[in-house]
């Protein structure tokens, strides 16, 4: 038996990265799959037939997690497409570094926008059906940063603890409705987001990590299959760390 078999889940910003590695894995796991994609528009694309190729339901949707209206219409689009939404995973996210003698507003405005405004428009449109079915889990990507904080990162790490935050009161709001919220909080996961990292400056952070390497958007993507299916069906407001021991 497949573990996540005859629900839906949504995921946003999958063209890409983690995202993309968390809609595959629900897709094998039997989960009929609606996903988001901004900028990376044949990426998104193309992601559909490799979901369908599972035997599975799939569609992609071009929408911007950070509009709140945009936000709002994809759910209502999703419910009316699949007919119901069990799982929302929010995992669109991006990194505008620098240190804060540096940062503009704008660097700040744009991360706490698509970061965490996002979580809370997707959030907000999917438990109005969660609540009529008496049933969902939403699982929210945030990362160590937001636990730790990180120099040259302030924007970012605020987004991610603001995560935190907005996961737990959730699941204190919405437990007694059976609506799960749980956040996944990755380490140094090998992305084009890290990616983008100067290679000696990955190297120390391999050697600082217990398990001595980076970690593979898989292995984000299987703690999700996990929070998204019945397994976990006693766990919220709880983050669990997938970092190869980073921060313990
Ligand atoms: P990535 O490779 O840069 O992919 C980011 C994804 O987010 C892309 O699919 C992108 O879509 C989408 N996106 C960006 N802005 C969006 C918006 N406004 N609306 C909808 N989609 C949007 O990043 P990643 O490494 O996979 O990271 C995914 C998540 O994990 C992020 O929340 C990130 O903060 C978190 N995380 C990553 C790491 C890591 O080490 N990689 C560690 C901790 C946490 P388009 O390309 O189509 O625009």
């Amino acid at each position: 038996m497949k573990i996540v078999e005859n629900k839906v889940a949504l995921v946003t910003g999958a063209s890409r990265g983690i995202g993309r590695a968390i809609a595959l894995r629900l897709a094998q796991e039997g989960a009929d799959v609606a996903f988001t994609y901004l900028s990376s528009v044949e990426k998104g694309e193309a992601l559909t037939k490799e979901l369908e190729a599972f035997g599975v339901k799939a569609k992609g949707y071009r929408s911007d997690a950070s509009d709140f209206q945009a936000a709002d219409q994809l759910v209502t689009d999703v419910v009316a497409d699949f007919g119901k939404l069990d799982v929302l995973i929010n995992n669109a996210g991006v990194t505008k570094d620098g240190l804060l003698m540096r940062m503009s507003e704008e660097q700040w405005d744009t991360v706490i926008r698509i970061n965490l405004k996002s979580v809370f428009n997707l959030t907000k449109a999917a438990t109005k059906s969660m609540i009529r079915a008496k049933s969902g889990s939403i699982i929210n990507i945030t990362s160590v940063v937001g636990i730790s904080g990180n120099a040259g990162q302030s924007n970012y790490a605020a987004s991610k603890a603001g995560i935190i935050g907005f996961t737990k009161s959730i699941a204190l709001e919405l437990g007694s409705r059976n609506i799960r919220s749980n956040a996944v909080a990755p380490g140094f996961i090998e992305t084009e987001m890290t990616g983008a990292v100067e290679s000696k400056a990955v190297e120390e952070w391999k050697q600082s990590i217990p398990m001595k390497r980076g970690g593979q958007p898989e292995e984000v993507a299987d703690a999700c299959v996990f929070l998204a299916s019945d397994l976990s069906r006693y766990i919220t407001g709880q983050v669990i760390q997938v970092d190869g021991g980073m921060l313990t």
